[in-house]
């Protein structure tokens, strides 16, 4: 288990190692066909922003070769925004007085349609974690509801048990996103004070339930903004490299979701400065392409939490799904387009203008990933 391997590391002598990589470290990851972990550390370190060109130039020659000049289109569908845990970034926390909302089957129809107009093929169902009203029962009966409906189906919801996921692999679900946060154990607890996600091991150990479940692709990150992005990336780059390892047949995806304002139930707005750690727009180009370095067949996502200009310019750099239109509320779509977000989007562009925008920069729209065509 990855929690096991994850105890050999020190946060602080790992953050003190990255920190310390030099200008020949980074040529010499520019240099070489395969990368290990302490060519990571190089790309990610203070020292290869002035190779930030080369690095882009390369990270695009790598994913044209890979995936050829498309890009995937996904979009959220949001079932739920009950929850049962406190996440002290989040606008669904238990402590959070909102509205709460479940989609009925009637009413996760309606939003389908609305997204089915819109052209996609690829849903991102996502809840809040509330095992009693969005437990695996609810899911299960979503996707069969949902499945005739799209091409593919990934989830981003509670961790669940080996067994509840072999369920829902067998209604028809293709991927599971399941983002640490942070890899940082300690600081952990204090920003997942209650709840079952309070529990670090369980949401580490998440990847090894799917891999072992047999699912076709896992998702992997963790929300910058709370810890140092560098230490937080390179151990996301070991889990990576260990569960390729280990279930060498599952796909693997990344995002790198910054941590974006929240509304409270007061109406005041939590703004970013109650955290603290960012990363520029340069650093975030950098993690990209440093990503892309590493690893040749990873898949990277970027989401709407990113500015317009900003995920224009990033179409030819190493991304390979994107999300557009995107509402982060139950019913956003038809059923209730009031109710809360659970962060406030940046890019609000329809789903249509962005396929645009990719044509325009040569690249064509992907609307659905893979689908199985035999039972
Ligand atoms: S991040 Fe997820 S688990 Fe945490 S409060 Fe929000 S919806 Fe609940």
């Amino acid at each position: 288990m990855f929690t096991e391997i994850i105890e050999k590391y020190d946060w602080n002598s790992q953050k003190e190692s990255i920190l310390h990589k030099g200008a020949d470290d980074v040529r010499r990851a520019l240099n070489r066909t395969r990368r290990d972990i302490e060519d990571f550390k190089a790309l990610i370190s203070p020292a290869a922003l002035p190779f930030l060109e080369q690095m882009a130039q390369l990270s695009h020659r790598l994913t044209q070769k890979r995936f050829g000049k498309t890009i995937q289109l996904y979009i959220p569908l949001y079932l739920s925004n009950e929850c049962q845990n406190i996440c002290t970034y989040c606008a669904f926390s238990l402590d959070n007085k909102i509205r709460r909302k479940t989609l009925s089957p009637i009413e996760i129809m309606q939003e389908v349609q609305a997204i089915k107009a819109m052209g996609y093929e690829h849903v991102l169902l996502v809840t809040g974690e509330a095992n009693k009203t969005v437990g695996v029962d609810y899911l299960k009966q979503a996707i069969k509801l949902i499945k005739p409906h799209f091409a593919n189906i990934s989830l981003e919801v509670q961790p669940l048990d080996q067994r509840e996921y072999e369920l829902l692999i067998a209604e028809g679900l293709y991927s599971v996103l399941v983002y640490q946060e942070t890899y940082h154990k300690e600081r952990y607890k204090a920003y997942h004070p209650k709840g079952k996600k309070s529990n670090f091991d369980y949401r580490l150990e998440t990847p090894d339930r799917l891999g072992r479940a047999g699912i076709h692709k896992i998702g992997l990150g963790t929300l910058i903004g709370l810890e140092d992005w560098r230490t937080d990336a390179l151990f996301t780059a070991l889990h990576l490299r260990y569960l390729e390892k280990r279930y060498w047949q599952t796909k693997y995806s990344i995002s790198f979701p910054r941590l974006r304002p929240i509304e409270l139930n007061n109406g005041d707005e939590q703004g970013l400065h109650h955290f603290g750690q960012f990363i520029s727009d340069r650093e975030l180009v950098q993690l990209i392409c440093a990503w892309r370095l590493f690893d040749e067949e990873l898949e990277i996502s970027l989401s709407t939490r990113e500015e317009e200009k900003f995920r224009n310019r990033l179409i030819p750099l190493g991304i390979t799904s994107i999300s557009a239109g995107s509402k982060t509320n139950p019913g956003g779509y038809v059923v209730e387009p009031q109710s809360l977000e659970q962060f406030e989007i940046s890019d609000e562009r329809p789903a249509q203008e962005i396929a645009s925008i990719i044509k325009q920069q040569g690249y064509e729209p992907v609307w659905k990933d893979w689908e199985k065509t035999w039972a």
